[in-house]
């Protein structure tokens, strides 16, 4: 067995792998970027070597200055995480020219599915079975459209070297290729320095099922059943699950078989995942394999209780197996959950910043939390913007997404933006609970992006209950305060108002506390007992003998609850407090309908209109290319361009102008 492992990745999957390898008494080596010279994975392996600059193409991309971290160090093997050089082939050949265990597969298996025309045309070849299409690079949109229409539509335009769901467009008429086709392209330019295009039929109300393998040198290949990844945002895992809900046992084993058919056929070694579409009807066709651990591995894990990472080790030492496909079992269901630093609320643009506050959840039996970040850490926007991985296993899917809503509620990020929220809401889709799931989910069921209103409970009276619980002990400590003017002490009254507004509309409620824990809102009595102190920022509580979990964050009006995917802002009064308060006028929010603003800090590539134009609702206006991806802004009505603030070439901070309108 290795003495010495160097780990060429950062965030949550480095500090995953040097959990493994401290497990297995293995030492480990940490690379590192000035960007993440404090950075968890750095702080938790034994060792750690400066690679460059906080740009990965600088440091975490540059294969050369890897080799030479693992010569300095000793470092005979090397596991690279998933994304930067997890899949490139001449990565693996330096590592091997320098002696160097690469943990993974080999350079012919990477560059068989490393672009997805040649990983389709072997897959036809292994008797897998593919989405329909033309396997072809189509060299311009003249092209594009023949082909879309023998396919016939809705097609999907694919860059070959596509990756994370760029150069990736669906087309349902010409009109839509022609758009799409030059945008794709462009991206896939960008993106991957490699422009070949091919279409294939876009599969309808699909689901992503993909099927986890893993293979030693000794030709023993297995599979480690399947995950549901349907849940997507912009062809992105959101939210993934194992078991399948849709799967049974005899479609499981045809696309294992086939999982491993294609493996076989491709001489791989190590853990892999080939990646199905699955139409409604349980037809399922390849999409692609990658050739590396996932970022949803864990959920196999949960249901297997195996440790990917331990045998991707222990194949690439050179170890058998230690079990075979017969053993490989499913115990209960496990869900993972992607935490971003994103906001939901303005389309999910990242944001970066110091993480002021990170209070994860306690792990245990039920919840697995992989972070990459600890409180003081920073979200930088040279990387990919994931906080950490919440994992939940439980003997169903009921009690796996109950444990999941729980985890979500106790945990607390502040400083930068995130997704906790959105999360917590998809769980609570009806269609979520039923299993009703296809990769359209989040585009069907949020049709106009995650607002507000996503965010309103369905009763508010239990969070109403508990920041007046909260309020009267902030009331109490300021009265219990010594030296207070004689006659003049603070005193608690037993009756409040609670004023709550925003999504909810303007609502009063008169709310009293008894003994502070019996508190009448409105008609409603409740019992909420909690050990919560001034200062803290979770409100552990029961609330009428059920369990729940609350933030609470002092806000501009009072206070912010979050629980259940639900957020609230309140503001408590006494009576009089609460009759004043009624005379105070509102502030209307400012009209910003006039404007085009940059819904995103990115570059200005292009701007279709000039000053003086006529445009109609739905017509382009500018294009901004953001974490490339090309973004196309159209205008919402019909209207004529007055201003434009800012020319092609520009780069944008968000909300930044870019025209006005007349
Ligand atoms: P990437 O490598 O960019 O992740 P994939 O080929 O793995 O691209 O596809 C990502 C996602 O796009 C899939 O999970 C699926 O939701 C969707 N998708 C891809 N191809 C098709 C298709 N032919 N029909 C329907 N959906 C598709």
């Amino acid at each position: 067995m290795f003495k010495k492992i160097l780990i060429a990745n950062r965030g949550e999957i480095a500090c995953r792998v040097i959990k493994t390898c401290r497990g297995m008494g293995i030492a480990t080596v940490a690379v590192y970027s000035d960007a993440d010279a404090n950075a968890l994975h750095v702080e938790m392996a034994d060792e750690a070597v400066h690679i460059g600059d906080s740009r990965a193409s600088k440091s975490y991309l540059v294969i050369d200055r890897i080799v030479k971290a693992c010569k300095q160090t000793g470092a005979e093997a090397v596991h690279p995480g998933y994304g930067f050089l997890s899949e490139n082939k001449d990565f693996q050949k330096a590592l091997a020219k320098a002696k160097i265990v690469f943990i993974g597969p080999d350079a012919p298996a990477i560059e068989a599915m490393g672009d997805k025309i040649t990983s389709k045309k072997l897959a036809d070849k292994a008797g897998v079975s593919t989405v329909p299409g033309y396997l072809g690079i189509i060299k311009d949109v003249a092209e594009a459209k023949k082909i879309a229409k023998q396919i016939g539509y809705p097609v999907m335009l694919k860059a070959s070297a596509g990756g994370g769901g760029k150069g990736m467009r669906i087309a349902r008429n010409e009109a839509e290729v022609q758009e799409g086709f030059e945008r794709s392209r462009s991206e896939a330019k960008s993106s991957f320095g490699d422009d070949r295009m091919f279409i294939e039929k876009y599969i309808e109300q699909p689901r992503h099922i993909e099927i986890q393998l893993i293979a030693d040198r000794h030709g023993n290949t297995i599979y480690l059943n399947e995950r549901e990844c349907s849940i997507q945002r912009r062809h992105q895992k959101v939210i993934e699950e194992a078991p399948s809900p849709f799967l049974d046992a005899k479609t499981r084993k045809a696309m294992g078989a086939q999982a491993v058919a294609l493996a076989k056929a491709a001489k791989y070694v190590s853990a892999g995942t080939v990646e199905f579409i699955v139409d409604p009807k349980r037809n399922f066709y390849f999409l692609e394999m990658n050739t590396r651990l996932q970022v949803e591995h864990p959920v196999t894990e949960l249901i297997t209780g195996l440790d990917l990472v331990e045998l991707m080790i222990r194949v690439a030492a050179g170890e058998k197996l230690p079990l075979k496909q017969k053993d490989v079992g499913i115990n209960g269901w496990a869900l993972e959950a992607r935490v971003y630093a994103e906001d939901p609320q303005r389309n999910f643009l990242p944001s970066t910043g110091r993480i002021t506050r990170y209070l994860p959840p306690p792990e245990n039996q039920h919840v697995r939390v992989d972070s990459g970040v600890q409180e003081g850490g920073d979200i930088s926007v040279y990387y990919d913007p994931m906080i950490a991985k919440l994992c939940t296993w439980g003997r169903d899917r009921k009690a796996a997404a109950a444990h999941m809503l729980a985890a979500l509620d106790a945990y607390y990020i502040r400083g930068v933006s995130h997704n906790i929220a959105f999360l917590a809401s998809v769980l609570g889709k009806k269609k979520f609970v039923e299993g009703k799931l296809s990769t359209n989910f989040i585009a069907e069921e949020y049709p106009h992006g995650f607002s507000e209103q996503d965010l309103k409970a369905a009763d508010p009276t239990a969070l109403v209950a508990v920041a007046t619980l909260v309020h009267d002990a902030y009331a109490r400590r300021a009265a219990s305060i010594s030296g207070q003017v004689p006659g003049h002490g603070r005193k608690v009254p037993s009756h409040w108002v609670a004023v709550v507004n925003g999504a909810y509309g303007y609502h009063e409620f008169p709310v009293s506390v008894k003994a502070e824990k019996t508190v009448k809102v409105g008609k409603k009595t409740m019992r909420v007992d909690s050990a919560w102190t001034p200062g803290m920022v979770l409100f552990a509580a029961e609330i009428n003998g059920k369990a729940a979990t609350v933030h609470i964050d002092l806000c501009r009006v009072g206070y912010r609850l979050f629980h259940d995917g639900c957020q609230m802002d309140v503001s408590i009064y006494t009576p009089r407090q609460a009759e004043l308060a009624r005379l105070m006028p509102k502030k209307p929010p400012p009209d910003l309908s006039k404007f085009l603003l940059s819904p995103m800090p990115g570059l200005l590539m292009a701007l279709s209109v000039k000053e003086g134009q006529a445009v109609k609702a739905g017509e382009a206006l500018a294009i901004v290319e953001a974490m490339k991806m090309e973004n196309v802004l159209k205008a919402e009505r019909d209207g004529m361009v007055g201003k434009i603030h800012e020319k092609a070439g520009a780069s944008l901070a968000v909300d930044q102008v870019i025209l006005e309108f007349t």
